[in-house]
């Protein structure tokens, strides 16, 4: 979607301000907008008559109070449009339709037979209309799809520069769906995806430097610093699951040996789990939880030395970035306190100050509404930072009124 004006002119960060304070806030007057913001009032009458012309911002209703007639409130259109999000998965995709404040719709899941590029197009494309047919939203449009997968991600183009897990390399995925359905597609690395979600309308509202952490199929990191999302030179930064882990060790799925993921990304977990106590290949997940909650020892140590690896990791991480708070994500979150409990305590032990929270995240349809977020970041020009509109630690609460997270 084109977005009005140059990001860079004044008119752009006007936007951006009110939209991003909105998003933090709720709703709020003119009046309120322009004190909290310094804007002048003129500019904001002028801003957010341009938003509520393109359909962004409503008026909410007067409230006569005793004082009188009380000004109007203005908020964020999140009914306005609907948002697709697909995460792409090894033999899956995960699909939700969201509003634009991601909440969920309908969801489903899909098979992928392969990982053809035409055969996932044309999947993804013929998902769209049945997840449309999910909401029962007359009027509201479809205002974009976003894709999240793991790999490196040239998010401007919407091309996969190279995914292992997919073996591709400098795939249009973005370009080629959106020729299919007519709408914009946006296209981003999984855990970024996640953490872009996080950090709009999840755990790290509040947290202008923040790390999020995803133990699934593969281990990755994504940075937000200072309000900004961080990718790197080459769209390929948080790539935390390589991190050299034994040297000359076991073969990753990147071609390297001894990358912490082929230790602790949870099929390995699960491998390891297996080979120690002689259980077939069809024991996984749902099999290791039950043994966990029959405190079996063989699975507790396994999770032991899983959350102790990452964990010392993670401290390297936090000693480099000092962030905020950790958000985790990903399959491996199920495994809740036999993993997070080693890797709190090597956090604990290895960290240079005393260790930011590690906070799970316990939603179900995260991923996929991460994907979601990539359009409402777009479309609202959200910023993923708190940004010049960040509240006071005494606006956190209370008068606002947030899109609940489920
Ligand atoms: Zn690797």
């Amino acid at each position: 979607m084109k977005l009005k004006g140059d990001q860079s002119t004044a008119r752009a960060m006007n936007r951006r301000l009110i939209l991003n304070l909105l998003r933090q806030e709720g709703p709020r007057s003119r009046a309120d907008i322009a004190s909290v913001t310094g804007l002048s009032p003129a500019a904001v009458t002028f801003v957010v008559a341009d938003l509520i012309d393109e359909g962004l911002l409503i008026e909410g209703k007067t409230v006569a109070g005793s004082a009188g007639r009380r000004p109007i409130p203005v908020d964020i259109n999140y009914a306005n449009g609907l948002a697709i999000g697909f995460k792409l998965m090894v033999g899956s995709v995960e699909c939700v339709v969201t509003d634009l404040a991601t909440n969920p719709l309908g969801s489903m899941r899909l098979p992928l037979a392969g990982h053809d590029p035409d055969h996932i197009v044309t999947t993804l494309a013929e998902a769209v209309p049945e997840l449309a047919s999910l909401v029962d939203r007359p009027g509201a449009r479809l205002a974009g799809i976003g894709i999240s997968m793991p790999g490196v991600i040239d998010n401007h183009k919407a091309v996969c520069i190279r995914s292992h897990r997919y073996n591709w390399d400098n795939v249009p995925l973005g370009g080629m769906l959106a020729e299919r359905v007519k709408v914009p597609v946006w296209l981003e690395d999984d855990t970024n995806a996640y953490a872009i979600a996080q950090q709009l309308f999840g755990l790290g509202r509040q947290h202008r430097n923040m790390a999020v952490l995803a133990i699934g199929v593969g281990i990755g990191c994504a940075l937000v610093f200072e309000g900004k999302l961080y990718r790197g030179a080459n769209g390929a930064a948080g790539k935390f699951g390589h991190v050299s882990y034994v040297e000359n060790g076991r073969l990753c799925e990147c071609g390297k040996r001894g990358c912490l993921m082929a230790y602790y990304a949870e099929p390995a977990i699960l491998n390891t789990w297996r080979d120690a106590t002689g259980r077939g290949k069809g024991a996984g997940r749902p099999e290791l939880l039950a043994a966990l909650k029959a405190g079996e020892p063989q699975a507790l140590a396994v999770l032991e030395e899983a959350g102790n690896g990452i964990g010392r990791h993670l401290a390297n991480l936090v000693n480099i970035t000092d962030p905020e708070v950790i958000v985790v994500g990903g399959e491996a979150v199920s495994f809740g306190d036999a993993l997070f409990g080693p890797l709190r305590r090597a956090l604990e032990k290895n960290t240079f100050r005393a260790p930011p929270p590690v906070l799970p995240d316990w939603e179900d349809n995260s991923w996929a509404r991460g994907a979601a977020a990539l359009v409402t970041q777009k479309i609202f020009d959200f910023e993923t930072s708190a940004g010049n509109a960040a509240p006071s630690p005494d606006q956190g609460t209370g008068r606002e009124r947030r899109p609940p997270l489920s």
